[in-house]
């Protein structure tokens, strides 16, 4: 079994003007999908290319910037590889990057090798693109990505005619499109639009292939798409809380979260605590929902370290755990108080674990925790780093992977709350999750929460 290590994302602009430092920034905007590495390629008669190690604001020279010439190109961030790739084809010169994960890449490298193809470093990319290149043009290799691939893919392919972006079938990951009157741009999250004076237009429609070129957005083919599977971590954690994904504002849906926690215990009528605070900054958004629903006051309890990258997408064990402890201080206000403890998930238990010790540590009488995700039971296999099913924590209880009722999901509370030396711990239930989101349960991937893949794998 292949475990994922991968999130990333891409951004492409078609403008009237000279398009680097637009990509440049909307990259930076997009840098929470992944700091490992980042790229960006550009058209000016042929493509300019330049990928580093690093964040795009920390590692691209002005030099740099001045080469990458011309009015289109496209950009990406990633966790695992270096994007965009770039390729001389019999159609000439093109450069393609994407997010998400082929789960059958090693099958389809194997089959290309035995009909003589070769690779460089096997990542995905080679992958996808190598089946685009066979087809001869970039829609009927689109087309082909959908036959083939199994897993997910949003990506944008930067070329002489302008910029293809397109969506794998069930729409895993988000792809938007926006612009204004100077340029029309793709990217994975709305948050860039927003913050560059563009106007969010729609999103790419889950097997869409869009042109962006002076004409705008076409679509120039849409692919049967048998039903959606977006992603629900995008709405719990990936995206950034400012974005709106697939039509759902990510600070709404992440305050519904919140609220159904704070029901469940005005519910069950069983905790009294002084204030409700975040694990910064995944958990904001939650706990602003729970202050909302029961009146309890938000207060930090953390100082949250800006210069710290988030643990989750350090691609080691050792380097998440000294990043957790350089990102957070504890708010010496907290000493004598109960404290409800609002985070996203739970995947490893280190980060929150971690955290109740150092609020205990620092005088707090109480931590209870609530966390707005259903325990994560399986690992991720369309492109979100969740490792393998023996480093999840709720798997050390339940090895099952199958929680079935109310009482199995309070036992593992219970051992969760004894594990990680919290005073309690809940998680909203699938139902109230699903709810929270504001997305018909048939439109999204619940993979890692229930086991249940959303299409054929
Ligand atoms: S398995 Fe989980 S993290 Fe992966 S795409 Fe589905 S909902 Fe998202």
């Amino acid at each position: 079994m292949k475990f994922i290590e991968e999130n990333c994302g891409v951004f492409g602009i078609y403008s009237k003007t000279e398009c680097v430092n637009d990509i440049y920034q909307g990259l930076d905007f997009l840098q929470h999908r992944g700091q490992e590495y980042c790229g960006i390629s550009t058209f000016d008669e042929g493509i300019n290319h330049i990928t580093h190690h690093g964040r795009v604001t920390n590692r691209f020279t002005a030099e740099e910037l001045r080469s990458l010439k011309g009015t289109w190109g496209i950009g990406h961030v990633s966790l695992r590889d270096r994007q965009p790739m770039k390729w001389l084809t019999r159609a000439g010169e093109i450069s393609l990057a994407f997010s998400g994960n082929v789960i059958n890449a090693g099958e389809l490298m194997e089959d290309m090798m035995k009909r003589g193809k070769s690779f460089y470093k096997g990542y995905d990319i080679e992958v996808i693109s190598k089946i685009i290149i066979e087809e001869g043009n970039i829609i009927n290799g689109i087309s082909a990505l959908s036959e083939k691939v199994k897993g997910s893919y949003s990506l944008v392919i930067l070329t002489g005619k302008g910029i293809y972006a397109s969506r794998d079938i069930y729409g895993f990951r988000p792809l938007i499109l926006g612009g204004n009157s100077e340029s029309y741009a793709v990217s994975s999250e709305s948050r860039p639009m927003q913050n560059m004076d563009m106007e969010i237009l729609r999103d790419v429609a889950p097997g869409e292939i869009v042109l962006i070129n002076d004409k705008g957005f076409q679509t120039v083919e849409q692919l049967d798409s048998p039903r959606r599977a977006h992603c629900a971590f995008e709405w719990a954690y990936t995206a950034s809380i400012d974005s709106i994904v697939d039509g759902v504002y990510v600070q709404e849906a992440r305050s519904n979260l919140g609220e159904s926690l704070a029901q469940r215990d005005i519910d069950e009528g069983n905790v009294v605590a002084d204030i409700v605070a975040p694990v910064p900054m995944s958990g904001v958004g939650h706990a602003l929902g729970y202050h909302k629903r029961s009146g309890i006051n938000y207060q930090d309890v953390f100082l949250y370290n800006r210069y710290a990258d988030r643990s989750y997408t350090q691609i080691t064990q050792v380097a998440r755990e000294k990043m957790a402890k350089r990102k957070l201080s504890v708010l010496p206000y907290v000493k004598g108080k109960s404290v409800i403890l609002c985070d996203d998930s739970i995947v490893r238990g280190t980060q929150i674990l971690n955290k109740v010790k150092d609020l205990k540590k620092a005088g707090a009488k109480e931590v209870h925790v609530r966390i707005a995700c259903p325990p994560l039971m399986h690992p991720c296999k369309f492109g979100i780093s969740t490792r393998s099913e023996g480093e999840l924590l709720a798997r050390k209880y339940l090895d099952t992977g199958d929680i079935t009722t109310m009482e199995q999901l309070t036992d593992l509370e219970a051992w969760t709350a004894r594990t990680i030396g919290a005073d309690s711990v809940k998680f909203n239930t699938m139902d109230a999750f699903v709810e929270s989101l504001l997305i018909p349960r048939g439109n999204l991937c619940l993979q890692c929460f229930d086991g249940v893949p959303p299409c054929k794998l």
